[in-house]
């Protein structure tokens, strides 16, 4: 059974009480987290607050820091990497690359400028926008990808100035954990901060007063308790939330060649991605050809657990997900859904055959909710006007995208849609040079380059009267 250290304000603590952690794969028990109380959170916050007083002071301290830390997780990766894979349930190799990612983040924030901007300098006066950090930052974390969202709130905090408090989804506290304990040393004490537990510690750490900001990623229910607990205090948030992602696909399209990236955009990671295609909307002329293609590579792709080499996708993360994700299934089916592939869970796990479904109506709750999981509903248009009335008609409003063989027409189209990001002729194709963040209800705020930076400081003007 794996076991966990925990590590507060840079001091190794004992925790009386553990909590199971399920191998997805298995649906067996493989680990036993630290479960932490609200003494936890206290200790945790008011050594982020003390450490916060001098941390601030000195960004090259900040990104030497930074580069030491990518260079322990490197040197763990694959420590990390195997424990990714048995709580959450991805494939070895897609761990690799996600422990990989967060070492190439947090080496890209060691690197940043923080921002500055002169408005005006002349003979009269000089004015300018300085960024400066908030103070202790509660960065919390869902379980689909547990490391690289929590590196990334972490680099953008501290090279900020800011000190941080993690706390990972229960679902997946195992990789995290060990991050902290291959990290520890390498900050003055209180600096980074990491607490396993249940989710009322989200609830502490929302609510206590030393907190200045949250970086929340999550569900949009969440997300929203977030901001209630955020408002008496106006903490700062920044909100990632679920999405709901439509892709268009117009008649001109050639369903042979976008196949596998449809497919791909929809399934990575068994559809457990906030930004994942969640519904397609095709062009009735072409509807038949793609269901064809889609449906073959449904069923030629090997399902099962992670560890092993051959499987390319992993099973549903938890209990509940994979329940959620069955009955959505059911439903559908019983409202006269046409399963086109797959369509049942498989005897192993919480593992489930990628499903593509078509002859739904829009408000058939697969459609019309965010599944997160490897099901994809394909309805069909006729008129481009009525797919982007429907695609956009929607709370959720996280990426989307438009494919065509006219790319010109595709981006005209991709204007009108209503979401943070909109690709044409790809899906999920994040970019570490653009912001990312959600319209509607999926989201507030934006990570990445300037634009994180921006979320993780307050600005404060300087206007200086020359005299
Ligand atoms: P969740 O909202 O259930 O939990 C997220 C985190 O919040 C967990 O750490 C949980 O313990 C904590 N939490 C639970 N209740 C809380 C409360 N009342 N106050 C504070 N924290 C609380 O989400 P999940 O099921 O772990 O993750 C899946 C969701 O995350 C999906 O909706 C997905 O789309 C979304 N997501 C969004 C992005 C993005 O960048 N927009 C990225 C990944 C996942």
């Amino acid at each position: 059974m794996e076991k966990a250290n925990l590590f507060i304000n840079g001091e190794a603590c004992s925790v009386a009480n553990t909590f199971a952690v399920v191998n997805p794969a298995t649906a067996g028990i493989f680990a036993e987290a630290p479960a932490c109380d609200e003494s936890h959170v206290n200790r945790a916050i008011e050594g982020a607050a003390a450490a916060f007083n001098h941390w601030r002071l000195d960004i090259l301290q900040r990104r030497n820091a930074l580069n030491k830390m990518a260079e322990a997780i490197r040197e763990n990766s694959e420590a990390i990497a195997l424990l990714l894979t048995q709580e959450q349930g991805k494939p070895l190799k897609q761990a690799r690359s996600e422990v990989m990612t967060s070492v190439m983040q947090i080496q890209l924030a060691a690197s940043t400028e923080m921002p500055q901007e002169v408005l005006q300098d002349n003979d009269q006066s000089l004015i300018k926008i300085i960024r400066k950090p908030y103070g202790v930052v509660a960065a919390i974390v869902p379980w689909n990808y547990p490391v690289s969202i929590a590196m990334g709130k972490v680099a953008t905090a501290l090279i900020a100035g800011n000190t941080v408090v993690l706390k990972p989804s229960p679902y997946t506290p195992m990789a995290t954990l060990k991050i902290a304990e291959v990290t520890q040393g390498i900050f003055p004490a209180g600096v980074f901060n990491t607490l396993s537990g249940l989710d009322f510690l989200g609830v502490q750490l929302t609510q206590h007063a030393l907190v200045r900001k949250i970086d929340f990623t999550g569900s949009v229910n969440t997300g929203k308790k977030v901001a209630a607990a955020a408002a008496p205090d106006l903490k700062r948030i920044t909100l990632e939330l679920g999405g709901n992602d439509p892709a268009i696909i117009l008649p001109d399209a050639n369903p042979g060649k976008i196949a596998k990236a449809l497919f791909w955009g929809a399934f990575t990671n068994s559809g457990q991605v906030c930004v994942a295609i969640k519904r397609v909307y095709v062009h009735e002329s072409i509807q038949a050809a793609l269901l064809q293609e889609l449906a073959a590579l449904a069923n030629s792709t090997p399902v099962g657990n992670g560890l092993d080499d051959n499987t390319r996708l992993g099973p549903i993360n938890n209990k509940a997900q994979f329940d959620r994700v069955n009955s959505l299934v059911s439903a559908a089916k019983q409202h006269g859904a046409r399963v086109v592939a797959g369509g049942s869970a498989l005897n192993q796990g919480y593992c489930f055959q990628p499903t593509i479904l078509s002859d739904l109506r829009d408000d058939e709750a697969v459609v019309a909710q965010e599944q997160f999981g490897p099901v994809l509903p394909v309805l069909s248009y006729r008129d481009v006007d009525d797919a982007i009335n429907r695609a956009n008609a929607s709370h959720f409003g996280l990426g989307s995208s438009v494919w065509s063989e006219n790319t010109e027409h595709a981006t005209v189209i991709a204007e009108q849609l209503e979401a943070g990001t909109t690709w044409v002729n790809q899906h999920l194709a994040l970019s570490p040079i653009a912001p990312f963040g959600g319209a509607k209800w999926s989201g507030l705020g934006a990570i990445n380059g300037k634009w994180g930076l921006e979320g993780a400081t307050q600005m404060q003007v300087i206007n200086v009267k020359r005299v």
